[in-house]
């Protein structure tokens, strides 16, 4: 099999340690900044980081229509944390950028950076407990119909499937978790 190339958003964020995490899970890293360097990438993972600034520049380097275009013609996509807020159909104040998954988000929902913490969770599909850390996470308030809840923490839905997009409201490449990295990679 070829190797598959794991496109990584580049603009801000926590992209290297994504790289790093697609290139443990056996895939060829890409860091993506323009239209062209996404039309070589078969999977894309948008990193945690600031989705105010990830935003304000995925426009800037016009990538937000080439992003939904890829995205509905089936690419994977894996967003963590903020990564999630600019895949979101709605942000609760706020914008939303990418309105590719059905879901609702309250940014910085769980407070402030002091509020920041870690939790062993159960993942459908994925066959160990998966490490999170949750650094000033969103919280899912709505979940669209297509969309489907793989695991919760406290009652909160923090990692959600709909079709080819997987996301999560924490960050499993903080720490070399590779698990939600290799489900994508499944789906190329
Ligand atoms: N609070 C950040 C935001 O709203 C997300 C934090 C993160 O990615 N760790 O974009």
């Amino acid at each position: 099999m070829p190797v598959v190339k794991a496109g990584v958003l580049a603009l801000q964020g926590d992209f290297r340690e994504h790289a790093r995490a697609f290139a443990d899970a056996g895939a060829t890293p890409v860091e993506v900044r323009t239209p062209e360097e996404l039309v070589g990438v078969d999977c894309l993972a948008i990193p945690g980081g600031e989705s105010t600034t990830i935003s304000k520049l995925a426009r800037a380097y016009d990538l937000v229509e080439p992003i939904r275009e890829r995205a509905r013609a089936g690419m994977p996509i894996l967003g963590t944390c903020a990564g999630m807020i600019v895949l979101a159909h709605e942000v609760i104040g706020g914008e939303p950028l990418l309105d590719l998954m059905d879901i609702a988000i309250r940014r910085n929902a769980y407070g402030r950076q002091v509020d920041s913490f870690e939790a062993d969770l159960v993942v459908e599909g994925i066959d160990h407990p998966v490490r999170a850390v949750f650094i000033r996470a969103p919280i899912v308030e709505r979940v669209g119909p297509a969309v489907r809840v793989l695991a919760e923490h406290e009652g909160h839905p923090v990692v959600l499937e709909q079709g080819n997009l997987v996301v999560a409201s924490f960050h499993p490449e903080l720490i070399g978790e590779t698990a939600l990295h290799g489900y994508l990679l499944r789906k190329v």
